[in-house]
């Protein structure tokens, strides 16, 4: 039999593991804080859980996240990890420093298969799922190459991979996040963004996980959204808003709805008007992205007077848009860019 990867466990199934073991469940919540809370990984280091029971677990179970296989700085001070699971396939994660906030970006999945026409993990197809334990693995091993004294205050699912496509493993992924014998996140200050699967925002909803979900939506008709982006043909722009309009927000918090800015095509006078009347109703903050270019995309970035005009429409009446600048650019680790 092989070990358990105690990362693939949430903490009150480490709890369990330990009570099979014949130990009390204080010693799981030990164990549990080891792991997830302090960042240790070796059992030998655990030294307030008995001998006996450190012997047990070396042969029972890992603590066992993705190799940080290569770790690449950028001028505006994001890291772009590339971290290597155990089948051998890479997958990866950025640190993205903004002031006082120290954000990771992870990703659910090796690959995508969504093909949004300007993404470039999408032209790998979808390679496989990640586990629940390779998603948290993620932050687990950032936190891990960390200076000390500095720590991670927010965690977004913008990496490779659509979240609810791989649902179990996010939702799960989510709940160790927020637990507090797990990494302790607020789940204010973690982000799903997911390409708008209508089930899957459904059945997240039904979660009560009070995490912020964001949209991505980059047009606002059907037209050029189904050009776009191909999951737009069997799930319209009406039933997505639709399925936006009943999920359930925590007060104060509002819907992100992001939108990828590609000259010419999205950015129109006439796009951020529609995109107003598209989102009247509706509690959401819209987060513009300059297209991110990529050697053999034929999209381009609209020029900064562009950009700006498009918010300052969107501003004008009345809504929330921040434009994202993107990081990490030079070193191929910003929105769009990841592939391995
Ligand atoms: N699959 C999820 C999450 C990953 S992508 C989703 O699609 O939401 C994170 C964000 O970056 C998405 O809004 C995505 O549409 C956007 N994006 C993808 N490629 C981009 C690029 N080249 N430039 C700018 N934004 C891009
Ligand atoms: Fe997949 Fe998101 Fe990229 Fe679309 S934008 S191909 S859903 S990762």
């Amino acid at each position: 039999m092989s070990a358990t990867n105690l990362l693939e466990l949430a903490p009150d199934e480490i709890v369990a593991l330990v009570e099979s073991l014949g130990q009390p469940a204080y010693r799981g919540r030990q164990l549990a804080t080891w792991v997830y809370v302090k960042g240790v990984g070796d059992f030998r280091a655990m030294t307030d859980l008995p001998r006996d029971l450190r012997d047990e677990l070396e042969r029972v179970a890992s603590i066992t996240p993705p190799k940080v296989a290569a770790q690449r700085v950028s001028q505006d001070g994001s890291t772009k990890l590339d971290l290597r699971l155990t089948d051998g396939r890479t997958v990866q994660a950025v640190v993205m420093p903004d002031g006082d906030r120290l954000t990771l970006c992870v990703s659910t999945q090796v690959g995508c298969g969504f093909g949004c026409a300007f993404c470039l993990t999408g032209t790998m197809g979808l390679v496989r799922s990640l586990t629940a334990g390779e998603i948290v693995g993620q932050v687990w091993a950032a936190r891990a190459t960390l200076e000390p004294g500095t720590r991670l205050t927010h965690v977004v699912f913008m990496g490779m991979g659509e979240p609810l496509a791989n649902y179990v493993a996010t939702v799960k992924a989510l709940r160790i996040l927020v637990a507090p014998l797990g990494f302790g996140f607020s789940p204010r200050r973690i982000t799903v963004s997911t390409v708008g699967l209508v089930r899957g925002l459904e059945r997240l909803a039904r979660e009560n996980l009070r995490v912020n979900v964001a949209i991505s939506l980059h047009a606002p008709t059907d037209e050029v959204r189904s050009q776009l982006m191909p999951v737009n043909r069997g799930w319209g722009l009406y039933d997505l808003l639709a399925a936006c309009r009943r999920f359930p927000l925590p007060v104060r918090q509002r819907m992100t709805f992001e939108y990828t800015l590609l000259d010419k095509v999205n950015d129109s006078a006439e796009d951020a008007q529609r995109l107003v009347r598209r989102l009247r109703g509706l509690r959401a903050k819209v987060n513009l992205i300059p297209f991110n270019e990529w050697s053999g995309s034929s999209f381009r970035r609209p020029t900064p007077e562009r950009i700006l005009a498009f918010q300052r429409t969107l501003l004008d009446a009345g809504l929330t848009a921040t434009i994202r600048w993107s990081k990490g650019e030079d070193v191929g680790a910003a929105c769009g860019q990841l592939a391995s």
